[in-house]
């Protein structure tokens, strides 16, 4: 059967989508391909079909690397369905069924087999594919949710990294990898971790269209959560993502006490209680899970009416592809995200205090920093978002920024006033201060620490008078997001200058702030966008 007859005859539909025909068509010609397409965007066709058209062929086996135990059997339960052969090899299988697949596998009854990538590159399966390969018997592989190949990836997995093997020991059998995540970085390690160096590249566009996303300053979180949920999700699915567990729990009971149908769910808790709270969320109507990153890969809810962060994640990866999980139905959903001060502080310190080496936190500093542009920015948050996966777009007219365009003040004066005032703290006393005393100096506040310190006398002391707390926060949020200013966690989160300092100090380069809410009406400078 032709790839067109056989997504007609075997999956009822009349038309490829997008790039399919092309990967498909480039797949069945045995050539290798990198495969990138958004969160149903529909990549299982893109090795389905020409798994099946190369066994038609002749070929033999497809073997599927899938690193998810729910989305393989979902998967061979609809090729059942279909008529296809498929079946999976992973952890729930007994020894005596996963022998039965493997036997069936040899004799070539099966078009499509699924494996976890630890199954994959054992020496027993390895084994049975070389002689599968010996008789020109193995038709292809297909990796799926690529990135975790990668460590600068959110989702490492290093299962994947003995994926290499495929190429060394089956070469000329035609890989793909395909993934719904991958940054310029990600894609470049995939393609070299994967040996994959010379596949043609698909990459679609990643655009969410229907997403509408709003990023805003944290003040009192719950109360910014709830108003949000209320006003414009009443009786909607959602997922509200915190970065702890006692936030989880925590957060879970308050949305409950204001009458919304929240439930928790993090690593933590009991795995039965997991299970119930994940399966009432996919079947009920209107529930909000409040969960760690330990929800969402693999769960298909088509009406997740909206994403809310009321932490910062690690990077713009990880946003994205949780906020992806909102509106797979193509209908109006929202991303929001509440960010500030403490995120950033916290995110530093953990890369800081992480075992890793120099070159993976500097790395891991890069990606925080494009996230901390993100919730920055002033214009189009849909064209951000897009550049950093590499793609142009004009502003989308659906998200906060395009939709009220905020009004953004100069905060060059104050980011120089911070920066030199850092550099005089550090003259006088020979040591770095942290946030708070450092606006205490600025805004000429006689604690009880600056009095201790003598840093009344510092030239710079009282002459940010005329800044909010609010608005000197903001500026050092921003200078710390363009890497002016680093925080030391190894030394109680004091406040050090660094090479771009110099920039901004010598006022080569501009702060541009957004005017808060809370502070309207107070500007030294301002002016409407
Ligand atoms: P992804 O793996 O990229 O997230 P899926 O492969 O799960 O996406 O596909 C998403 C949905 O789109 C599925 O319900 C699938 O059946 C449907 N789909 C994929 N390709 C087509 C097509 N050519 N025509 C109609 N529906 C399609
Ligand atoms: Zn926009």
């Amino acid at each position: 059967m032709s790839p067109l007859q056989i997504l007609s005859e075997v999956f009822g539909y009349d038309q490829f989508r997008g790039p399919q025909q092309a990967i498909v068509d480039h797949m069945v010609a045995g050539h290798d391909a990198l495969v990138l397409m958004p969160t149903g965007g529909g990549k299982s066709l893109c090795y389905q079909i020409p798994a099946i058209a190369r066994q038609q062929a002749g070929h033999g086996v497809t073997v599927v690397v899938s690193p998810l135990i729910a989305l393989m059997h979902d998967q061979v339960g609809a090729l059942h369905e279909a008529g296809v052969a498929a079946a999976f090899l992973n952890s729930t299988l007994s020894g005596d069924e996963a022998y039965q697949v493997e036997q069936r596998m040899l004799r070539g009854e099966i078009t499509m087999l699924y494996a976890a990538p630890e199954r994959l590159t054992t020496p027993r399966f390895l084994a049975q594919l070389e002689s599968l390969f010996a008789r020109g018997q193995l038709s292809m592989f297909a990796i799926d949710e690529a990135h975790c190949v990668s460590q600068w990836g959110h989702d490492f997995r290093p299962e994947y990294r003995a994926l290499s093997v495929l190429h060394e020991r089956f070469p000329g059998v035609p890989r793909m990898a395909l993934t719904a995540t991958a940054d310029a970085l990600t894609r470049d390690d995939i393609l070299e971790r994967l040996q994959l160096e010379d596949a043609r590249a698909f990459v679609s566009s990643f655009d969410r269209p229907n997403i509408r996303y709003t990023i805003e300053e944290k003040r009192d979180s719950t109360l910014q959560l709830l108003r949000f949920i209320e006003r414009e999700h009443e009786g909607d699915a959602g997922i509200v993502y915190c970065q702890s567990r006692r936030k989880v729990e925590d957060m879970a009971q308050t949305l409950v006490d204001a009458g919304i149908n929240a439930l928790p769910y993090h690593a933590g808790l009991d795995n039965k209680v997991r299970q119930k709270h994940q399966d009432r969320f996919l079947r009920e109507d209107g529930i909000v899970m409040v969960a760690t990153i330990a929800f969402g890969m693999g769960i298909d809810k088509p009406d997740v009416r909206f994403v809310a962060h009321l932490d910062m994640p690690k990077n713009i990866e990880g946003y994205y592809q949780e906020t992806g999980r909102a509106g797979r139905d193509g209908l109006p959903a929202q991303a929001w995200m509440g960010y500030g001060l403490q995120d950033v502080v916290n995110q530093r310190r953990m890369i800081d205090e992480s075992p890793a080496g120099e070159e993976f936190k500097q790395i891991m500093r890069g990606k925080l920093d494009a996230l901390l542009g993100l919730a920055e920015a002033t214009d189009c948050r849909r064209v951000r978002l897009l550049a950093y996966f590499g793609e142009d777009s004009a502003p989308c007219g659906n998200c906060d920024n395009c939709l009220h365009p905020p009004a953004i003040w100069d905060g060059t004066d104050a980011a120089r006033k911070l920066l030199s005032t850092i550099y005089r703290i550090q003259q006088q006393s020979g040591m770095g201060f942290g946030a708070g005393h450092l606006m205490d100096i600025v805004r000429g506040k006689t604690t009880e620490k600056v009095t201790q310190h003598g840093h009344a006398a510092l030239s710079t002391f009282g002459l940010g008078a005329a800044f909010s707390e609010l608005q000197l926060r903001g500026v050092l949020r921003q200078l710390i997001a363009m890497g002016a200013v680093r925080v030391d966690a190894q030394a109680f989160n004091t406040l050090q200058l660094t090479e771009q300092s110099r920039a901004v100090l010598r006022g080569e380069v501009q702060v541009q702030l957004r005017e808060s809410a809370a502070d309207a009406g107070r500007k030294p400078k301002r002016s409407a966008r």
